[in-house]
């Protein structure tokens, strides 16, 4: 997903645009939408557990210093790639989705940053004891746990696949997570504008296709981070 200047300013733009209207944004309407959807958490776990959803945890800047400043965990996050790339990485999807995301060196681009998740694809700070789960950093937890299944996208309400939706809230639950809700699309709406604005363009894949794919099936991976810092290469063995 390589792109120049023209989009580049266009993308900055449209976030910019979608920044002013978040700004506008009222957290008692975000938080009496929520209390019309209804939300309990039942404490299941499955949105931090491989098994059954999605559960990758994008990060925001905020989540990466809050966790490395209070805990000695350094190696908790990896680049942020869609499902897609990432399956192809794995090689149990077509190679052809890892074209955007390559360039003519081999490298792959990632825009953001994950946590890291266990080899049983659980999230890296979930803890088991038998049928109950437990979030080992639930104080410190990041932006998008804090306010899933809720998520702003365009200055409307969303909600991501959960059993507790339905479940009464009260009116003070309801606000509390209404403006995290509100905080965090803002910060996502602020980092990308400066993703955009540091973002570094590549020279898309070329010939090169081939023997990448033969280094990623041994498993050696050249990750580019482009974030709203800038851009960071970094190794990855997968
Ligand atoms: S950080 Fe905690 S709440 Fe978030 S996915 Fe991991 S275990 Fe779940």
């Amino acid at each position: 997903m390589s792109f120049t200047g023209t989009y580049k300013d266009l993308l900055v733009q449209n976030a910019r645009r979608e920044l002013d209207q978040a700004f506008g944004l009222k957290v008692e309407t975000i938080a009496s939408k929520i209390r019309r959807i209804g939300f309990s958490c039942t404490q299941c776990g499955i949105c931090c557990r491989g098994c059954c959803t999605d559960n990758r945890v994008m990060l925001l800047q905020q989540d990466i210093l809050t966790i490395s400043e209070n805990t000695a965990i350094a190696e908790f996050s990896l680049p942020f790639v869609p499902v897609e790339v990432e399956d192809a990485l794995n090689g149990i999807s077509d190679s052809s989705s890892l074209i955007p995301y390559t360039d003519k060196d081999g490298n792959v681009h990632s825009f953001g940053w994950m946590l890291r998740r266990k080899e049983n694809g659980d999230c890296f700070f979930l803890e088991s004891a038998g049928l109950s789960y437990k979030c080992t950093i639930y104080k410190l937890r990041p932006a998008l746990c804090r306010t899933y299944p809720f998520y702003l996208e365009e200055c409307e309400l969303h909600t991501s696949e959960c059993e507790g939706l339905g479940s009464s809230i009260s009116c003070d639950d309801s606000l509390v997570l209404a403006k995290s809700v509100l905080d965090r699309y803002i910060h996502e709406l602020e980092e990308r504008i400066l993703m955009y604005q540091r973002y570094e363009y590549f020279d898309p894949i070329d010939s090169n296709y081939v023997y990448s794919l033969e280094r990623f099936k041994k498993g050696h991976v050249l990750y580019i981070v482009h974030d709203s810092e800038g851009t960071h290469r970094r190794c990855e063995r997968m």
